[in-house]
């Protein structure tokens, strides 16, 4: 069964010269696997990330997240499927600072129509989940950079998504708080999400399942480990 599918994928940028940030991409992602991509800067990691984030459309292509073909979708429509069919980690956390950590991690919620009990039910579940239940009520500046990003991935979570994609997640951190970072994603692989994480570094990349490595908006070549595996 497949996560999400690329055929063909080209994404051109404008800026006097057309670019090619994705030139023919075509990437399979089973459902519950845990894919690294690589490349170097300017290869079109982050391009393909929100594409598959439904961020933004492909020029040339078809794209499938969760079975569905995303170029057929209104943006109303590629909204919903990027609340509930993936949730999306950035590097630079992009929490809202006069916020909550609760309600950072509650706002997604609120584009999906769920009552406001709900939402901060859920909210406090996933802030334990990450173990960040007594910090709540902190703004995001109140937070470490480790914390900031245990919210944002509660965030990426509160509606459930099947599929959680992460660019550069462990960027902003030290080598000890990513770490921390890594195991929650490594226990959300473990129960059966797909995960798909751009990083710079190869002994993060290692503990995937597999590596694709970009080059100049294209797939060089696609690496298969073994992989943290899930737990027997
Ligand atoms: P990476 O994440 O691997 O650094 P990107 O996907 O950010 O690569 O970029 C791939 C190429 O597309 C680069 O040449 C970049 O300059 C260009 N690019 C990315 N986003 C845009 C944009 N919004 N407008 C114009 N060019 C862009
Ligand atoms: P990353 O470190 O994740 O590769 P970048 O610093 O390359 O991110 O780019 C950050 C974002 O800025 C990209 O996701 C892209 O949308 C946008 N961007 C990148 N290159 C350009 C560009 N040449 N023109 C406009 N926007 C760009």
């Amino acid at each position: 069964e497949t996560a999400v599918s690329l055929s063909n994928v080209r994404k051109t940028y404008h800026l006097g010269e057309p670019v090619h940030a994705l030139d023919g991409v075509s990437l399979e992602i089973p459902r519950g696997s845990y894919t690294a991509i690589m490349g170097p800067s300017g290869s079109g990691k982050s391009t393909l990330m929100h594409l598959v984030g439904c961020l933004d459309t492909p020029t040339e292509g078809e794209i499938t997240v969760g079975g569905q073909a995303v170029t057929e979708l209104s943006g109303r429509e590629r909204t919903e499927l990027r609340g509930t069919e993936v949730g999306f980690v950035f590097q630079t956390f992009n929490l809202m600072p006069r916020l909550t950590a609760l309600e950072n991690v509650a706002l997604p919620q609120l584009f999906q129509g769920i009552g406001a009990g709900e939402r901060t039910d859920r909210a406090r579940e996933l802030l334990e989940r990450v173990g960040l239940g007594d910090r709540g009520d902190h703004r995001p500046n109140e937070l470490s950079g480790g914390q900031r990003q245990r919210v944002a991935v509660a965030r990426a979570l509160v509606n459930d998504p099947e599929i959680v994609l992460a660019d550069e997640p462990t960027g902003n951190l030290d080598t000890e708080t990513g770490e921390q970072i890594l195991s929650l994603f490594e226990d959300l692989y473990a129960s059966g999400h797909t995960i798909v994480m751009v990083t710079h570094e190869p002994h993060v990349a290692q503990r995937a399942e597999r590596i694709v490595h970009l080059l100049d908006g294209e797939i060089e070549r696609i690496e298969e480990l073994e992989g943290v595996g899930p737990e027997t």
